[in-house]
């Protein structure tokens, strides 16, 4: 504490010289009249009050507001700037909102609930998807399901003939976008495999595909593979089997039932898909999950398009509907990163997010189109310490005026970024830490690297496994830089969790303005329907 009550004014008072002694800086004048300016632009903001002809929903899964400022602040950096005063590009959005994303029966709550109520305006139990609390958790009953089910904003985007689509880095069947057209008690019944033996609510797989009414879903662009294929059959890319049990292989079912229908498995086929000519476009592009950006271009064997690529070719296609459409894009990976403790893929996973929002906002008109960015939860990831302006945000934390790093209680380095647990564990420092730290005595040790669970496929979100130490590691730049580094945890756990605290809405377009102070998660249903002129 002692240490904390001394830094704190010193840190400030050096952050003030620091801030004018940098040419580059912004003089105190500027600061003030950027700020001005800011008001000034306000003041002339004039809400689109009409209706909106396509509504596009982003969602960061898991992208909590300490992400976006990390996400912002790494990529100023990677642009050659201090970072701090970086804007992602849906932070130019002009109005936001917080979101409460508990639900019914979480104080921490799961994909699966969170996006049940942005699509369907009604907030349900854990781990279920687009139907109603009363549904018990694994309901296997197709009746009771569909008795109780919750018509998403898709599905009356679709009744209305609107063209709709879901793009996501994760499988096409994970709760994000499964809960846009699925409607289950249970998030893992993706294959027909996953489910009891009895149970007659169809998996999520199938009813992707089955659902066809006014020709469905137009666009579904991720991973997830093996859940359409059949266990008799062989994965093109990779080899491994399928895991659907009924023989169907629902991608050439899609084929079947749709016209002017497309479906493509890699980099190549996709980029030669003519958006012109083609109306419904399947492409599942890995058997699991799809690469994390940071590794998307050096490990994919047939190749895979990016979140801006796949977000890019579904508006093309969803476009030519003069109706209007519903897209919804989720990066997926940046909740799979945290999970795993390492903060440089949810941050690059995070700055890849904002180039497909650009994308979004470059290829449509902001007078008919509503776009919405926006996290399912939050995670347990935090931004700490007395940094100087512009310190590495994935590096040790140096102060203003130091030479050095700053040292903790036991004399070791730190980092900014950290999780409040995770498979990032590394045990309490010790006094003496060559007898209580067996990282500090063997030297920098590499476990958290190995073990990298990206480094060995890519179906799960846990790390294959890791050896928590009994102390702090003596970190070094190059440690805590290097890509795989696990950032530091409170709590030994091998899978981070979600946290709790409200998330960020960002928005701009037609009924835009209508988020605003702290809603609950379930309003921004609400507000997609207001501004498509649904529920009147
Ligand atoms: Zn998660």
């Amino acid at each position: 504490m002692d240490l904390l009550r001394k830094a704190l004014p010193a840190a400030v008072a050096a952050l003030v010289t620091a801030g004018i002694a940098h040419a580059a800086d912004p003089t105190p004048q500027d600061w003030f009249k950027n700020g001005q300016a800011t008001v000034k632009a306000s003041k002339k903001l004039d809400p689109v009050r009409s209706r909106a002809k396509n509504v596009i929903l982003f969602i960061g899964d898991g992208m909590g507001i300490s992400t976006i400022t990390a996400s912002r602040i790494y990529d100023g950096q990677s642009k050659g700037g201090h970072g701090e005063e970086n804007s992602l590009s849906f932070e130019k959005f002009p109005y936001s909102a917080l979101s409460k994303t508990y639900s019914v029966d979480q104080q921490t709550p799961d994909s699966a609930p969170t996006m049940t109520a942005m699509v369907t305006g009604v907030k349900t139990i854990g781990d279920s998807l687009s139907v109603n609390q009363y549904v018990a958790h694994s309901e296997p009953s197709a009746s009771v399901v569909s008795a109780n089910r919750l018509t998403t904003i898709l599905e009356q985007a679709k009744a209305r003939r609107l063209s709709v689509g879901v793009v996501s880095t994760a499988r096409i069947t994970h709760a994000t976008p499964a809960a846009c057209y699925a409607h289950t008690a249970n998030r893992d019944w993706e294959a027909d495999s996953d489910k009891p033996d009895g149970a007659t609510v169809p998996d999520i797989a199938a009813q992707l595909i089955d659902f066809n009414f006014n020709g469905g879903i137009d666009v579904a662009l991720g991973g997830g593979r093996t859940r359409f294929i059949p266990n008799t059959k062989l994965d093109p890319e990779y080899g491994v089997k399928g895991k659907r049990k009924d023989n169907r292989d629902l991608t050439q079912d899609w084929l079947a039932t749709r016209t002017n229908a497309a479906y493509v498995w890699n980099l190549a086929d996709f980029h030669s898909v003519d958006p012109n000519k083609v109306d419904h476009l399947l492409g599942l592009f890995e058997p699991s999950h799809l690469h994390y950006e940071a590794d998307r271009v050096s490990s994919d064997k047939a190749g895979e398009p990016s979140l801006t690529e796949m977000t890019a070719k579904a508006i093309q296609i969803l476009q030519k509907n003069g109706k209007g459409y519903f897209l919804m894009v989720e990066a997926g990976r940046i909740d799979h990163a945290h999970h795993a403790g390492n903060a440089y893929r949810a941050l690059t996973d995070t700055q890849q997010l904002s180039e497909a929002v650009q994308a979004a906002v470059n290829a449509t008109d902001p007078e008919e189109t509503l776009i919405i960015v926006t996290a399912d939860h939050s995670h347990t990831f935090t931004i700490g310490g007395y940094p100087r302006r512009g310190n590495p945000i994935l590096g040790l934390i140096q102060g203003v005026g130091a030479t050095s790093p700053d040292r903790d209680l036991m004399g070791l380095p730190y980092t900014t970024l950290n999780y409040a647990n995770g498979p990032g564990y590394t045990g309490a420092s010790y006094a003496d830490g060559k007898k209580a730290n067996p990282l500090q005595a063997a030297g920098p040790k590499s476990f958290t690297i190995a073990t990298a669970p990206w480094a060995s496929g890519s179906e799960g979100h846990l790390p294959n496994a890791y050896d928590p130490a009994t102390g702090r590691p003596a970190l070094t730049q190059a440690i805590v830089q290097n890509s795989n580094y696990l950032q530091e945890s409170i709590i030994p756990l091998n899978n981070e969790t979600h946290a709790a605290e409200d998330v960020a809405i960002l928005a701009t377009g037609p009924k835009a303005y209508l988020f605003r102070g702290i809603i609950e998660q379930n309003v921004i249903y609400h507000v997609m329907a207001e501004a498509f002129g649904f529920n009147h």
